[in-house]
C-alpha cells in the first residue's frame, strides 16, 4: 500500500498523466461508441420501418386480392436486402399470406404470430411488425426480421479503431508526460538534491537558482530564505560556541586557580584546625591548671577563714571575715560556673549514667536550699507526681545543679511568698521517661522582652540587679546547655511582679523492675489514723494533705495555730480526737512551739504525738522540741519517705520502742588515724586542723612517695591523697597502695583530693583505685561525710530509725549558740562557763546511776545534759545524751555503758573547744573528766 509513496516523483507524475489520459480517452471513446451505436440502431430501425412501408405499399394489391403468389414475389425482392433474415405478410385477420426466408433451410420453423406495430431488438435480431393500410383501412401487416450483423461488425470495428487510438494516445501521452513532468519534477529534484547537499556538507551558503515564478519558485525562495536563516543562526551559534568555549576556557583557568587557592586554604585550615585543637587542648590543660592553681589558694582562704571564724574575734573582725568568706564563696561559685561553661563549650562535659532515686536526690538538693529560703521567710516546697518513677538512670549531679540554680534564682529573686518545685511525667517510652520540672516563685518576675535573653551568657534581665542580688548571668546559660545535653528544653513563663515559673524537661533512663518506693511499715497499721495539719502556707498544706491521702490517711488542714487549737477542741468534744498533729514551726501570730505548749493544756490532747516541721533548722529547735514532748522534728522541705517513716514511728508503738533502741550514733573520728598526702603546706595544715578538730589523728606527708614510706611503718585507717604532687603524684601512689594490698585481703579506704574538676578526673581517680573523690576547695561537711562514709560503711537501713537525726552533728556550733543568745557573747560565755562547771558533776552522777542500775535517774540526768548541751548548740553531745536517755527509758541498761563512754568522749572533744573559745571556761573541768574516765 505504501509502496507507491516511495516511487520517485518523476514516475508518479508520469503515472498521473497516463492514468488521467487513459481515463479521459476511454471515457470519450465509450461515450462516442454508445452514441454511435444508439444512432446506428435508431437509423437501422428507421430504415427497417421505411422498408416495411415500401414493401407494404407494394403488397396492397396482393393483399386486396389475397394473391399469395404476388405477395411472395414481392417479398422475394427483399433478398436484395442482405440483412433481412425473414419476412411475412399477414392478412387483416392475421393469416400468413406470404413468407420470405433468407435461408430457406431454416423454413421449418413456424412463422411468428401477428403482433401489434412496433420494433423489438433482441440479442442478435431486430423484429418489426407494420400494418399495411389502404385508404386508412388496415388490410394486412408485414413482419420483418433483420439480423444485427452490421451492428456487430460496426462495434468490432469501432473497438479496433478505439484501441488503436487509445494506444496511440497513450504512447503520445507518455512521451509528452515524460517530457512535461520535468517541468515540475526537475525543480523539486533539484531542491531535494540541494537539501541533501546542504545536509551532507553542512554548507548553508548554498543556494538554489529559481527558474520559475510559480509556487515552486516560491518554494525555492523560501528554501533559500531558510538556508539564509540557518546560515545566519549557524554563524551566530558558531560565534556563541566560540565565545562559550573561550568562556569555558577562561572559567577552567579560574577554577584551576580557585581549586589551587582552595587547596591552599584547606591546607591552611587543616593547619589552623590542628593548631586550634592543640590550642583547645592547651586551653583545657590551662583550665585544669588554672582551676588547680585558683582552687588551691581558695582552699586556703576559705578553710583558714572558717578556722579563724571559730576563734575569738572582735565583732568587727568577725564581720570582715564573714565578708571575706562570702566573697571567697562567691568567687568559687563564679569559678565553678566558668569552668562548667568552658567544659560544656569545649564538649568536655561527661554525663554519668548512674541509678538514683529521684525523690531522694530532689529532697537532698532542696534541703540545701532550705536555709537561704527560710532565712528570707520563704516557703520552699516540692512535689513529685505519683506516676513519676523513682529509680532513674542519669546524671543526678547535673540534674541537681540545674535544680539548684533555678531554685537558687527563685529564692534570690523572691522577697515574700513561696518557691514550689513540681515534677511530673510528660511521656514514657521504652526505657526512657521525659520528666517536666517546674520551679515556681512569687518573686519579682521577668518582663516579656527579657525572657529569651536571660538564657544567654552573662545576661541578666536587669543589669542593676547584679548589685542588688549578685550573680553572674551564667547560671541559666549553663542550665540550658545541661538540659540540652539531657535531651530536654528550658523555658520561662513570667509576669513582672507576679513571679516566674521556670520549666524544663529532661530525658532520663528508667530502671527495669523497680518497685514503688519501699515504705517502712505496713500501711494497714495506719489505716485509722487521722491527722491535723497546721501550716500557714497553702502549698505546704496541699502537699502534706496529698501525701497523707496517698497513704490513705485521713487529714484536716488548718492555716494557723489558733484554728488548729479550735480543730483539736472540736475533735476532742466529738470524742474523735486526732491521732497525730503535724505542725509548722514558723507561723505568724503563734509559732509551732507556742501552739504545742497550748495544745498540751487542752483536754484530751496531752498525749497526741506531734511532728514538727521546721524551716529554719536552728539547732536549738530540736532540743526545745524534745523538751516540749514533740515526737519528731523534720526539716522542710520534707521527703515523703521521711515523713512516712516519722508518722509510722510516732503512731506505731513498736516503732517507739524501736526508736528507743536506735543505735547510738558513734562518736566520729574515734581513734581514727588518717594519712594525709598534700604538697601545699597551707592546705596540709588546714586539713590537719580540721580533722584533728573532729577527733581524727593525722599523719602528714608531702607527696605520694612520702605517703608510701609512712604506710610502711604506720597503720592507718584511711588515706586522704591529693592527686597533683611533686616526686610521686596521687594516682601513682594510690596504684602502688592497691598493688601492695593484692593477695592480703586488705583494703585501705582512700579519698582522692583534686582541684581539677575536669572531665575524666573522677574516672581517673576511681580507676587508680580510690574509693571516693573530693574536689578542692575541700568543704568541711563534704570531707567529714566522706570520712564517715568510708570509715563506717552504711548499715542496712532500719525502718524504725531514730527520728531525731539531724544532718551530721558538729561538736559545737558557736555561731548557732551565739545566735541563740541573740549575739550576746558575754551571756554565752557565762552559760558555757556554767555548763563546763556542771558537766563533770553530771557525768559523775550518770556514772553513779549506771552503777546503781537506776534507769529512772539515768534518764533524768541524760535528759538534763541533753537540754543543757542543746542550749549551747553542742549538737553531738546533745545527740549522745539523747541516745542515753532513750536507752535509760527503755529500761535496758546493757548498752548504756557504751553510751556513757561516748558521752565522755564527746565531752573530751567539746571542753577543749569551749576552753579555746573563752578563757572563762575552767580548765580543771577537763582534769575532772579525765579523772572520771
Ligand atoms: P544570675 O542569677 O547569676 O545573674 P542566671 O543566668 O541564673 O544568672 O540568671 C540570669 C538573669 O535572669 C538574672 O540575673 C535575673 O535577671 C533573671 N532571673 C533568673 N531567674 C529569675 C527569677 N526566678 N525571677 C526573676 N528573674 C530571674
Amino acid at each position: 500500500m505504501r509502496a507507491h509513496h516511495d516511487v520517485p516523483i518523476r514516475l508518479k507524475l508520469n503515472a498521473i498523466v497516463l492514468i488521467t489520459c487513459a481515463v479521459a480517452i476511454l471515457l470519450a471513446a465509450g461515450v462516442f461508441a454508445i452514441y454511435d451505436l444508439t444512432t446506428f440502431r435508431s437509423g437501422m430501425s428507421a430504415d427497417l420501418a421505411t422498408l416495411a412501408d415500401v414493401t407494404g405499399s407494394n403488397l396492397t394489391a396482393a393483399l386486396t386480392f389475397f394473391d399469395s403468389k404476388s405477395a411472395n414475389e414481392t417479398l422475394a425482392s427483399l433478398s436484395a436486402q442482405r440483412h433481412i433474415v425473414e419476412a411475412c405478410v399477414y392478412t387483416a385477420d392475421g393469416k400468413i399470406l406470404a413468407r420470405y426466408m433468407r435461408k430457406p433451410a431454416a423454413g421449418n420453423s413456424s412463422a411468428p404470430a401477428l403482433r401489434p406495430d412496433g420494433v423489438e431488438t433482441t440479442q442478435d435480431a431486430m423484429i418489426l411488425f407494420h400494418q399495411i393500410r389502404l385508404r386508412n383501412q388496415t388490410i394486412g401487416a408485414i413482419y420483418l426480421n433483420s439480423d444485427l450483423a452490421e451492428i456487430h461488425e460496426r462495434t468490432r470495428r469501432f473497438e479496433l479503431i478505439s484501441s488503436v487510438a487509445v494506444l496511440i494516445s497513450f504512447i503520445s501521452a507518455y512521451l509528452l508526460a515524460s517530457r512535461l513532468q520535468r517541468i515540475i519534477s526537475e525543480p523539486i529534484l533539484e531542491l531535494a538534491r540541494a537539501a541533501s547537499e546542504v545536509s551532507a556538507g553542512r554548507d548553508y551558503s548554498l543556494r538554489v537558482t529559481k527558474k520559475f515564478h510559480d509556487e515552486i519558485g516560491l518554494l525555492f525562495d523560501r528554501f533559500n530564505e531558510m538556508l539564509g536563516q540557518i546560515q545566519q543562526r549557524d554563524a551566530e551559534l558558531r560565534l556563541a560556541h566560540d565565545r562559550l568555549e573561550a568562556r569555558v576556557e577562561e572559567r577552567t583557568l579560574e577554577l584551576k586557580k580557585e581549586i589551587l587557592e582552595r587547596t591552599r586554604a584547606e591546607q591552611a585550615l587543616l593547619l589552623a584546625k590542628e593548631a586550634a585543637e592543640q590550642a583547645s587542648e592547651a586551653k583545657s590543660e590551662f583550665l585544669a591548671n588554672m582551676s588547680h592553681e585558683i582552687r588551691t589558694p581558695m582552699n586556703g582562704i576559705i578553710g583558714m577563714t572558717e578556722l579563724t571564724l571559730d576563734t575569738e574575734l572582735s565583732s568587727e573582725q568577725r564581720e570582715f571575715l564573714d565578708m571575706v568568706k562570702a566573697s571567697a564563696d562567691s568567687l568559687l561559685g563564679l569559678l565553678n560556673d566558668i569552668l562548667d561553661f568552658s567544659k560544656i563549650e569545649a564538649g568536655k562535659l561527661d554525663f554519668e549514667q548512674m541509678q538514683f532515686s529521684l525523690r531522694k536526690s530532689l529532697g537532698d538538693a532542696l534541703k540545701a536550699m532550705a536555709l537561704p529560703a527560710h532565712k528570707k521567710g520563704l516557703e520552699l516546697a516540692w512535689r513529685v507526681e505519683t506516676d513519676v518513677p523513682d529509680q532513674l538512670r542519669g546524671d543526678a549531679g547535673r540534674l541537681r545543679q540545674v535544680l539548684l540554680n533555678l531554685t537558687g534564682n527563685a529564692v534570690k529573686f523572691t522577697e515574700r511568698g513561696e518557691v514550689v518545685i513540681n515534677v511530673e511525667k510528660d511521656s514514657q517510652d521504652g526505657e526512657e521517661v521525659l520528666l517536666h520540672f517546674r520551679v515556681k516563685d512569687t518573686g519579682i518576675g521577668i518582663p516579656k522582652e527579657k525572657q529569651a535573653m536571660i538564657f544567654e551568657v552573662f545576661t541578666q534581665a536587669d543589669g542593676s540587679t547584679t548589685r542588688k542580688f549578685g550573680g553572674t548571668g551564667l547560671g541559666l546559660a549553663i542550665s540550658q546547655r545541661l538540659i540540652k545535653l539531657m535531651g530536654g528544653n528550658i523555658w520561662v513563663e513570667s509576669e513582672p511582679g507576679a513571679g516566674s515559673t521556670f520549666h524544663f524537661t529532661a530525658r532520663l533512663g528508667t530502671v527495669a523492675g523497680q518497685r514503688e518506693e519501699s515504705l517502712s511499715l505496713d500501711l494497714s497499721r495506719l489505716q485509722r489514723v487521722s491527722v491535723l495539719v497546721v501550716d500557714d502556707n497553702r502549698t505546704n498544706r496541699v502537699i502534706l494533705a496529698e501525701m497523707l491521702a496517698g497513704w490513705s490517711l485521713h487529714s484536716e488542714t488548718v492555716d494557723g495555730a489558733e484554728p488548729g487549737l479550735a480543730a483539736l477542741t472540736r475533735a476532742a468534744a466529738k470524742g474523735e480526737p486526732f491521732t497525730l498533729i503535724i505542725t509548722d514551726l514558723q507561723m505568724p501570730h503563734m509559732d509551732g512551739f507556742d501552739f504545742v505548749q497550748q495544745l498540751r493544756t487542752l483536754p484530751g490532747c496531752r498525749d497526741i504525738p506531734i511532728l514538727m516541721l521546721s524551716s529554719s533548722a536552728q539547732r536549738g529547735e530540736l532540743a526545745l522540741s524534745k523538751q516540749l514532748g514533740v515526737g519528731a522534728y523534720l526539716i522542710k522541705p520534707v521527703q515523703s519517705s521521711e515523713l512516712f517513716d516519722a508518722i509510722a514511728s510516732l503512731v506505731c508503738t513498736s516503732a517507739t520502742a524501736a526508736a528507743d533502741n536506735a543505735p547510738i550514733p558513734e562518736a566520729k573520728g574515734k581513734a581514727m588515724k588518717v594519712l594525709l598526702a598534700e604538697d601545699n603546706a597551707i592546705n596540709r595544715r588546714l586539713a590537719t586542723r580540721l580533722l584533728e578538730k573532729h577527733g581524727y589523728t593525722v599523719i602528714e606527708t608531702e607527696n605520694g612517695r612520702a605517703a608510701l614510706d609512712a604506710l610502711e611503718h604506720e597503720r592507718v585507717d584511711l588515706v586522704l591523697m591529693d592527686v597533683q604532687m611533686p616526686v610521686m603524684d596521687g594516682f601513682e601512689a594510690i596504684r602502688a597502695i592497691r598493688t601492695s594490698e593484692q593477695g592480703t585481703g586488705e583494703h585501705l579506704p582512700i579519698i582522692a583530693l583534686t582541684a581539677h574538676a575536669m572531665k575524666g578526673d573522677r574516672e581517673r581517680c576511681l580507676a587508680a583505685g580510690a574509693d571516693d573523690y573530693l574536689t578542692k576547695p575541700i568543704r568541711t561537711a563534704a570531707l567529714l561525710e566522706a570520712l564517715e562514709r568510708l570509715s563506717h560503711p552504711p548499715a542496712a537501713s532500719s525502718p524504725d530509725r531514730c527520728l531525731l537525726d539531724l544532718p551530721v552533728p558538729s561538736t559545737w556550733d558557736v555561731q548557732a549558740a551565739l545566735s541563740r543568745m541573740e549575739g550576746d557573747r558575754e551571756l554565752l560565755e557565762e552559760i558555757v562557763h556554767l555548763f563546763a562547771q556542771e558537766c563533770p558533776r553530771t557525768l559523775e552522777e550518770i556514772a553513779g546511776a549506771l552503777q546503781a542500775n537506776d534507769a529512772a535517774l539515768l534518764e533524768r540526768l541524760a535528759h538534763t545534759l541533753k537540754g543543757s548541751s542543746a542550749n549551747i548548740s553542742a549538737t553531738a553531745l546533745c545527740h549522745t545524751a539523747l541516745a542515753l536517755e532513750m536507752q535509760a527509758r527503755s529500761g535496758d541498761l546493757s548498752k548504756a555503758r557504751d553510751a556513757v563512754e561516748s558521752l565522755e568522749e564527746e565531752l573530751q572533744r567539746l571542753l577543749p573547744e569551749l576552753q579555746g573559745w573563752s578563757a572563762k571556761v575552767p580548765h580543771e573541768a577537763m582534769h575532772e573528766i579525765v579523772h572520771e574516765i
